[in-house]
């Protein structure tokens, strides 16, 4: 029995509303869609956070951006407009610690280190 949500996904023994899978990696949609397209990249690999990634991850971290263009522009068209999110590590929001990419769009977004003067 495993206590990650996104392997029971993987492994078929959770439900998910899919929109994508090769054998690296899959896409659904997130359970709880904070815009109108909210849709997750997972790669199949247990790789629990973005801090977890190795150097024998080089090609599936490749796989797994290049992904995201490509899932954008099949949902939104060439023009794709679109935030990418990595949570990574609870204190930064991570809640599901299996390494994804958020996919976010459909309404207006603030870029919030623009308006603290970040850079
Ligand atoms: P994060 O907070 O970055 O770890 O993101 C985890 C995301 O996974 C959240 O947006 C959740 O809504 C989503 N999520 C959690 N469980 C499921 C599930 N069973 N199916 C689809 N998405 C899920
Ligand atoms: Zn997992």
């Amino acid at each position: 029995m495993t206590s990650c949500v996104f392997c029971d996904i993987i492994s078929g023994s959770a439900p998910s509303d899919q929109l994508y899978a090769d054998e690296e990696l899959l896409v659904i949609q997130d359970i709880h869609p904070v815009a109108p397209v909210h849709v997750l990249v997972i790669p199949r690999k247990h790789i629990p956070s973005l801090n977890h990634l190795q150097p024998e991850d080089q090609a599936l971290a490749s796989r797994l951006l290049l992904t995201v263009p490509r899932i954008a522009h099949q949902l939104l068209g060439d023009d794709a407009a679109y935030r990418t999110i990595i949570n990574t590590g609870a204190a930064a929001g991570q809640t599901v610690f299996h390494l994804h990419v958020h996919i976010i769009s459909g309404r207006p977004f603030i870029n919030h280190l623009l308006t603290r003067g970040l850079y």
